[in-house]
């Protein structure tokens, strides 16, 4: 399958590995919106969140729970932006279910 992702997980194409296990890859977002935004997958393709099992949503969100906590420790942060665009029209440009830690500081001007 010609997906970016995919390609990503089985490191065809290159990236910064932040966490691995044997259901989600984890790794730093090659245009950050901030010091340390990370992506975090699930290692089986589904193009849109709403197309997963909910055993499927309950795996990945306790792995980003647990990312999202390592890099807040990690980076020393007050909190993170956690979220997915859902479809080409929610701003989804790579069609692998994937959810974005965007690392959050006092004061940074990051929006809402
Ligand atoms: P989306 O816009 O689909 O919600 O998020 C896709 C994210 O993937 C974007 O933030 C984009 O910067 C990131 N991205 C796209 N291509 C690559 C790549 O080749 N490597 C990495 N590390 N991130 C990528």
């Amino acid at each position: 399958m010609d997906c970016l992702f995919c390609k990503i997980v089985s490191g065809e194409v290159p990236s910064y590995k932040i966490y691995e296990d044997d259901a989600v890859y984890a790794f730093l977002d090659i245009y950050p919106t901030s010091e340390g935004h990370t992506i975090v997958l699930p290692k089986k393709h589904s193009m849109r969140f709403t197309e997963m099992s909910e055993a499927e949503v309950s795996s990945l969100f306790a792995s980003v729970s647990k990312v999202a906590r390592a890099v807040e420790e990690a980076l020393d942060v007050p909190g993170s932006n956690i979220g997915l665009n859902n479809g080409e029209v929610a701003g989804q440009s790579v069609p692998h279910v994937h959810v974005h830690i965007i690392p959050r500081r006092v004061n940074d001007k990051g929006g809402s």
